[in-house]
């Protein structure tokens, strides 16, 4: 997120600054990641809906594939897609979705999300 120049963000009160990636469970990766015409990952990542839109290819466990299982972070950060590098830390969306999976695995219920 950049600031104005002037120094004022509009969003920096949308964003929660207590939370953070480095305690998360990583689980925007498993969120549906529609891959862009100018995204460069590696095809062997990646997969076809039903649908045909070309998106990150997910594992059995519901995470995109290119999950450092043992970190808990993104393998390709360099040349990750661009919907990625969109997606807020602390955000109102970040927010939603840590507060979905907390919830419905407090329930013993397995997350899907598209
Ligand atoms: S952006 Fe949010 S949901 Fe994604 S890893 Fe960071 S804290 Fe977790
Ligand atoms: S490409 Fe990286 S940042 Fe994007 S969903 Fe997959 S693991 Fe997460």
């Amino acid at each position: 997120m950049s600031a104005l120049p002037g120094g004022e963000d509009p969003y920096s009160e949308s964003i929660d600054p207590g939370i953070a990636c480095s305690a998360c469970d990583a689980v925007c990766c498993r969120l549906t990641v529609v891959l862009m015409p100018e995204d460069r990952v590696p095809r062997h990542l990646t997969d076809r809906t039903e649908h045909g839109l070309h998106v990150m290819a997910r594992d059995e466990d519901g995470w995109c594939v290119a999950i450092d299982p043992h970190r808990m972070c993104c393998s390709i950060y360099d040349e990750r897609p661009s919907i990625c590098r969109k997606f807020a830390m602390g955000s109102p969306y970040c927010r939603d979705v840590r507060d979905t999976y907390r919830d419905q695995n407090a329930r013993g219920i397995p997350l899907t999300m598209y």
